[in-house]
C-alpha cells in the first residue's frame, strides 16, 4: 500500500469478534481432511506446504535483510524469475524495469493472476530482527517481502500440484507498489496489449497488515480509496510589499483555494459520498516585504466511488482557475498530477466464492468483515485494464499474544507497529502459512478442475 497512508491498514480499529476471540488453535500447515473433489484437489496441491516452509523462511529472510526501492528490485526480480524458471513458468523479466512474471498454460480454464508487489521503503529499520535489513536506510516496513515470499510458495505449490487444476496461471512481481507507478508502468510496457501474458479473467492479490496472523480480513465492494495526489501553481505579478496595487498577489490567491476547496467536500458531495481533501504543502515567497509571483500548493484527494473522484477532481480544478481569475491574474493556475491511484474494488461474487474456500481450509473464525480503508494501492489497475473483477483482501501479520495483549490494554496504537513504522515486523509464521495457503486456495477456486475423461 502507497506510503502516504501508514495507519489506515488496520482492520482493527472497529475490533470484531474473530480478533478479539482467542487466537487458540494454531494454524494448521496442510488443510483438514474433506470430501468432495474441490476439496481433495485443494489437500493434494497444498500437502507439500510443510517440506517447503523451512525454505521459505529462509527465502522471507533474505529479502527482509536485502531490501529495494521502487523499480531497483533486480536482486528480487532475479530470485523471483529463477524460482519460476525452475518451477516451468514461461518467465518474462525486465517489464518496466524490474516486473517479473510467470505463466504456466495448463490446459482448457480460466486465466487467473495472482500478484505480489516488491519495493521496499526508505526507512530505517529499529526491529532489532536478527535478519534485520542490510541497507542503511531501506527497509521492507510495509511487507511486501511477505507477499513476493507467499506468492514464490504458492506458485511452486501449484505448478508441482499441476494435474489438480486446468486453466492459465499467471503471476507477477510489480515494481514500484509505494509510489503509485508500478502497475501503470508494467501495462505501459505492454504487459496485455503486447500479450506478455495472457489477459486475465481474474486478479487477486493480497496485503499483510499488523492484526492477528492466521486471520484475513476482507471487504466487499470499495476496499481502498483512489488517491490523487495534485500540485497546482498558481501565477501572479510580484512586486514590493509597499505597494500590492501594482502586483497581483498569488498568497492570497492560493490562500483562498486552500479555504474554498474545502466547500467542495461540505457543499457539493452528499454525506454519504466519501471524500477526503487535504493541502499538505504550501510554499511562496522569502521575505516580508516582497509579494512573490508564484504560489504552489500541493494537495491530495481521496474517494471511494469513480464518478465521485472525477467530479471532485473537476471542482478542483474550477476552484483553482475561478480564484486566479477572481485575482486578476493573467495567466491560468496550472496543475500536474504527481501520483494517482484507483478505487480498489473487490467484486463481491468473486470474493464471495473465494471466502468459501477460505472458510473451507481455514475456519469462519479466521475470516473478519472491515470497512473500506482510506488508504490507497494500484493493484486494482492490473484488473480494470482486463476488464477483469479482482479480490484484493488483508493478511494478518502480528504475533496473536502480543496483539491481544495491546487491544485488551487498549494500546494497539502505541504497541502495534503500522505499516510503514520502522518497528514494523510480521511474524513469520503463521504468516508466511496463511499466505501461501490463501493464494493457492485462492487460485484454485478460480481456476477449473482438470479434465478427466
Ligand atoms: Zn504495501
Ligand atoms: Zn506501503
Amino acid at each position: 500500500m502507497s506510503d502516504r497512508d501508514s495507519d489506515r491498514a488496520r482492520p482493527g480499529t472497529r475490533v470484531p469478534d474473530a480478533v478479539r476471540g482467542p487466537d487458540a488453535d494454531p494454524v494448521p500447515d496442510t488443510a483438514a481432511p474433506s470430501a468432495s473433489a474441490a476439496h481433495a484437489a485443494r489437500e493434494a496441491v497444498l500437502a507439500p506446504f510443510d517440506t517447503r516452509i523451512a525454505d521459505l523462511v529462509a527465502l522471507y529472510e533474505d529479502l527482509h535483510r536485502h531490501p529495494e526501492l521502487g523499480f531497483q528490485e533486480t536482486r528480487t526480480a532475479a530470485e523471483a524469475a529463477r524460482r519460476l524458471t525452475g518451477g516451468g513458468y514461461d518467465v518474462t523479466t525486465g517489464i518496466a524495469g524490474t516486473g517479473v512474471t510467470g505463466v504456466l498454460r495448463n490446459g482448457p480454464g480460466p486465466v487467473v493472476l495472482l500478484r505480489a508487489d516488491m519495493d521496499a521503503l526508505p526507512v530505517t529499520e529499529r526491529t532489532g530482527l536478527d535478519y534485520a535489513s542490510t541497507v542503511p536506510g531501506r527497509m521492507h516496513a510495509c511487507g511486501h517481502d511477505v507477499h513476493v515470499t507467499c506468492l514464490l510458495g504458492a506458485a511452486d505449490l501449484l505448478a508441482a500440484g499441476r494435474a489438480h487444476w486446468s486453466g492459465t496461471l499467471v503471476v507477477l512481481f510489480q515494481p514500484a507498489e509505494e509510489v503509485g507507478s508500478g502497475a501503470r508502468a508494467m501495462l505501459d510496457a505492454g504487459l496485455y496489449s503486447e500479450r506478455l501474458v495472457p489477459v486475465p479473467d481474474v486478479v487477486l492479490a493480497q496485503h499483510v497488515a499488523p492484526f492477528g496472523a492466521g486471520l484475513i480480513a476482507y471487504c466487499s465492494g470499495a476496499a481502498m480509496a483512489a488517491a490523487d495526489s495534485l500540485e497546482i501553481t498558481f501565477h501572479g505579478t510580484g512586486g514590493h510589499g509597499s505597494r500590492p496595487e501594482t502586483t497581483v498577489d498569488p498568497i492570497l490567491m492560493a490562500a483562498s483555494f486552500v479555504q474554498r476547496v474545502q466547500s467542495v467536500v461540505a457543499r457539493e458531495v452528499a454525506s454519504r459520498e466519501q471524500v477526503v481533501i487535504t493541502v499538505g504543502s504550501f510554499k511562496a515567497g522569502d521575505s516580508a516585504n516582497v509579494i512573490p509571483d508564484r504560489a504552489v500548493v500541493r494537495l491530495s484527494v481521496r474517494s471511494f466511488d469513480e464518478s465521485v473522484r472525477s467530479r471532485v477532481l473537476a471542482a478542483v480544478d474550477r476552484i483553482a482557475r475561478a480564484e486566479a481569475d477572481a485575482s486578476g491574474a493573467d495567466r491560468a493556475p496550472e496543475t500536474e498530477i504527481l501520483d494517482s491511484f484507483p478505487v480498489t474494488y473487490n467484486d463481491p461474487l468473486t470474493l464471495r466464492k473465494v471466502n468459501e474456500s477460505f472458510t473451507e481450509l481455514f475456519g469462519r473464525q479466521r475470516l473478519f468483515a472491515y470497512d473500506p480503508a482510506s488508504g490507497s494501492e494500484d493493484a486494482g489497475l492490473l484488473a480494470t485494464a482486463a476488464d477483469a473483477p479482482l479480490y484484493y483482501w488483508w493478511l494478518g501479520g502480528w504475533d496473536p499474544q502480543e496483539f491481544h495483549t495491546a487491544l485488551a490494554a487498549g494500546r494497539l496504537a502505541q504497541d502495534i507497529p503500522s505499516n510503514h513504522s520502522p518497528r514494523f515486523a510480521p511474524v513469520v509464521r503463521p504468516t508466511l502459512t496463511m499466505g501461501v495457503q490463501a493464494l493457492a486456495t485462492a487460485a484454485l477456486n478460480r481456476l477449473e478442475a482438470p479434465d478427466i475423461a
